[in-house]
């Protein structure tokens, strides 16, 4: 979401007439889109502008955008004072109020809405993968997430709205696109006829432009996945075959805790109709250790569910504790170093089995999207359907941007392929 929001803010100074510097000290304006998942993504916001201030221009305007802005509101201004904004997730089409008067101090951390995606000029040309946004924030409170508190309560855009700009993005380029929202399978929309219309009717609209490949969409809630959204990994080709459905953790204890109610039958009761829908399917999940009151029981529960699903392509994390989160006071706080060394335990376990996944794709042919060259210039960069890099030699003339490639080699980071047609 945070890369989608920083195209529409370059495209947004574009249009007033700014270009891109890669250098901060060459910039009249400076401006950090922030995220506040983990204490440590905070953090670095703050270090980052302590630096930049020093190396900036004297006059140089600078702000932060997004979700540190809406959590450290006016704070933001004490602990960084020559900042001129403070611009939170649902305000920064409201820049160009600052670029007409330089002297003001921005300062709008209100959830108003999502008239931002409509408000900002839309991008000329579309990346070959392009993100769609489609919902933003979430109404499920699970007690260690600081999302419903910066990108506020559940709203779905215009299913209208969502489908032009999923036909821009084909006539401009786009290959595969990418649906988004905190909550995207909770994606609801009911227009002025009383009419529903869900993710899955926005996956069977974007596949029939034929310019479009490939669709996905993140991130998900596992008992959002309605039998009409698994339906769709059968009947749709362009669906890829593979699924972020975060489980957390695999301890119903901490689950409950967390409040995430579901229980491990139902989640897997998920994935076996996933696997019945697309028998070739992948699941990746998001990972949180050391949650309060966790066990070493409980964390061997986690570690089981993770050899079970044989999850793919996962994120796992330490329990931060963040503000406005319920989990930040309860008893039972696990201590650093227990957190690190589960952390070390389970991402030596996804490791395995992501290279085991990797390996089974020896011989296989997936089809792949072109990503453009590798370093040297030798290679190209394609994205198999279950976003592993794999790499190939490069061909005389221009690449095809899709293509059917034959693993041939793989290890726990990438393949190797050649391409076939
Ligand atoms: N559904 C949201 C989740 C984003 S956060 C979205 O896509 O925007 C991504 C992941 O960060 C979560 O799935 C969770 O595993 C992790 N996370 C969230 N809050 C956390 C916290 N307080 N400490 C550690 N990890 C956290």
């Amino acid at each position: 979401m945070n890369v989608y929001d920083g195209w529409r803010i370059a495209a947004m100074l574009d249009a007033h007439g700014m270009t891109k510097t890669d250098d901060a000290a060459d910039a009249d304006i400076i401006i950090l889109n922030t995220c506040a998942v983990r204490a440590k993504a905070t953090d670095k916001v703050y270090s980052a502008l302590g630096r930049i201030r020093l190396g900036k221009k004297p006059d140089a305007i600078m702000g932060i955008v997004g979700c540190v802005a809406r959590e450290s509101g006016a704070d933001a201004f004490k602990r960084v004072p020559d900042l001129n904004f403070v611009l939170g997730p649902q305000s920064y089409h409201k820049l160009p109020e600052i670029l007409e008067n330089p002297d003001m101090r921005l300062f709008n951390i209100e959830l108003s809405g999502l008239e931002k995606f409509d408000e900002m000029p839309k991008l000329e040309k579309s990346p070959l993968v392009t993100y769609i946004p489609i919902q933003e924030g979430c109404n499920h409170c699970c007690t260690y997430c600081i999302v419903p508190y910066t990108r506020g309560r559940e709203i779905s855009r215009n299913f209208i709205d969502c489908v032009r700009d999923v036909e821009l993005a084909a006539k401009t380029g786009a290959v595969e696109i990418c649906f988004l929202g905190q909550n995207v399978n909770g994606y609801k929309y009911i227009d002025e006829n009383g009419h529903t219309y869900r993710l899955s009717d926005l996956i069977k609209s974007a596949a029939k432009f034929d310019a479009i490949k490939r669709i996905r969409f993140t991130s998900s809630y596992p008992t959002e996945m309605t039998n009409d959204l698994i339906d769709m990994f059968a009947t749709e080709e362009k669906l890829l075959p593979f699924l972020n459905m975060p489980i957390q953790s695999g301890s119903p204890d901490v689950l409950k805790r967390m409040n995430r109610p579901y229980d491990l039958n139902q989640y897997m009761d998920i994935v076996h109709k996933l696997k019945l829908a697309r028998p070739d399917i992948q699941i990746s999940s998001d990972f949180i250790v050391g949650f309060p009151g966790e066990t070493d029981d409980d964390f061997d529960q986690t570690l089981q569910i993770a050899r079970t699903v044989k999850y793919i392509n996962s994120y796992s994390f330490k329990y931060s504790p963040r503000p406005h989160t319920a989990a930040a006071i309860m008893p039972n706080q696990i201590p650093e170093n227990i957190k690190s060394k589960r952390l070390t335990t389970l991402d030596a376990e996804l490791n395995e089995i992501q290279r085991a996944f990797n390996e089974s794709c020896v011989g296989k042919t997936l089809q792949c999207l072109c990503e453009g060259p590798d370093k040297t210039g030798r290679h190209l960069v394609y994205r198999t359907p279950y976003m592993q890099q794999c790499i190939v030699a490069k061909p005389d003339g221009d690449p095809k941007q899709i293509c059917n490639i034959e693993i041939t080699a793989a290890n726990k980071a990438s393949l190797r392929g050649k391409i076939i047609d």
